[in-house]
């Protein structure tokens, strides 16, 4: 089975929270010291917003407890954090990530001070939407096409497509297949 999106799906979950349904975000990439030298990044502003997205601390527990965002659902919880590093390290020792799958984990996070930076996800492709056939009409739940009415791009589902492709692609059929039938055939 597919897993490399049960991460995405993890990190979405509904907190319970019916105020705050935009997810159960914020995300948070949590890095060491060691991973500032590696990747020469320099986590200072400008380069980081200190007033609300970006964090330190000299331990685990202290960075969890810095944490403080507009949107956050919950506080994070220190014992949490340090339980999750130390599970994702043992996934580096063991050169395998089981929770995520995540090809071959090779750092450990393990080297204070720890960060912890806003991490947006983003959604490339709806992968969803009305159903068609290959001339772009929209079919209805009977299996029947619904004249005059043609759907492409992020609001089309099927053809598992990525991107402007689809929707130029599918976008010059349906205006073809219009401008011929009149959206009737
Ligand atoms: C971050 C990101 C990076 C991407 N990178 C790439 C890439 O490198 N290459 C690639 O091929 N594809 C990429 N894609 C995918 C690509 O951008 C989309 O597939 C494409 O733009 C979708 O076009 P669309 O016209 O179907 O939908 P959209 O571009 O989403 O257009 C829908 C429009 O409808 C409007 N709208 C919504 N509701 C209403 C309403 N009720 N009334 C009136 N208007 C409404 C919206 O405001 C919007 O302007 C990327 C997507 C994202 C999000």
């Amino acid at each position: 089975m597919d897993a490399r999106y049960d991460f995405f799906a993890a990190a979405m979950a509904w907190s319970g929270d019916e105020n705050k349904l935009n997810g159960g975000g914020p995300i948070w990439a949590v890095f060491d010291q060691d991973a500032v030298e590696r990747e020469e990044w320099d986590p200072r502003p400008p380069n980081v917003d200190l007033d609300g997205y970006f964090f330190r601390g000299d331990t685990l527990a202290e960075l969890a407890g810095a944490i403080r965002n507009p949107h956050q659902t919950l506080a994070m919880s220190g014992a949490t954090l340090e339980e999750t590093v130390a599970r994702y390290n043992a996934f580096v020792d063991r050169g395998e990530d089981e929770d995520f799958a995540k090809p071959t984990p090779r750092y450990k996070i393990q080297r204070p001070p720890f960060y912890a930076a806003w991490s947006t996800p983003i959604l490339h492709d709806s992968l969803t939407g009305l159903r068609t056939n290959p001339k772009a009409q929209v079919i209805d739940t009977r299996g029947q096409i619904i004249p005059g009415l043609y759907c492409a791009g992020e609001s089309q589902g099927g053809f598992a497509q990525h991107g402007l492709g689809r929707c130029l692609v599918f976008g010059r059929i349906a205006g073809r297949d219009a401008a011929l039938n009149g959206g009737i055939a």
